[in-house]
């Protein structure tokens, strides 16, 4: 209440200046909230993108793992999918011969262990 009082007393010139500054700081509030936002969401898409890659199915075949295999490089495929055609992780392309760990139960099964 007590601020209000004091500008109701400024000169004219003065609160108009005191409106502008408030709306370049509320704009430039404004700009750095859309910017972090935009990060954030950035950031959420490549999350999901790379869940989506390890998880929820093999690469190759776009279907559930069948006899589910881990490559050197921390890939999933299905054990046929990568002992057919592929030198290579399709992924990201590291070099994979025959370097297959077996998948027992899903990608969760790091995370039992851990809770045991
Ligand atoms: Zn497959
Ligand atoms: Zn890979």
């Amino acid at each position: 209440m007590a601020l209000r009082v004091r500008a109701i007393l400024l000169p004219a010139p003065a609160i108009a200046g005191l409106q502008a500054a408030r709306e370049e700081r509320s704009r430039f509030f404004e700009h750095e909230v859309e910017k972090a936002r935009n990060r954030d969401e950035k950031r959420r898409r490549e999350r999901e993108k790379i869940d989506d890659e390890l998880f929820d199915e093999c690469p190759v075949c776009k279907k559930d793992f069948v006899e589910p295999v881990m490559t050197g490089c921390g890939h999933q495929f299905c054990l046929e999918c990568i002992s057919s055609d592929f030198d290579q992780c399709p992924v990201c392309g590291v070099e994979i011969r025959g370097d297959f760990t077996p998948v027992e139960d899903g990608a969760h099964q790091e995370d039992v262990r851990e809770t045991v």
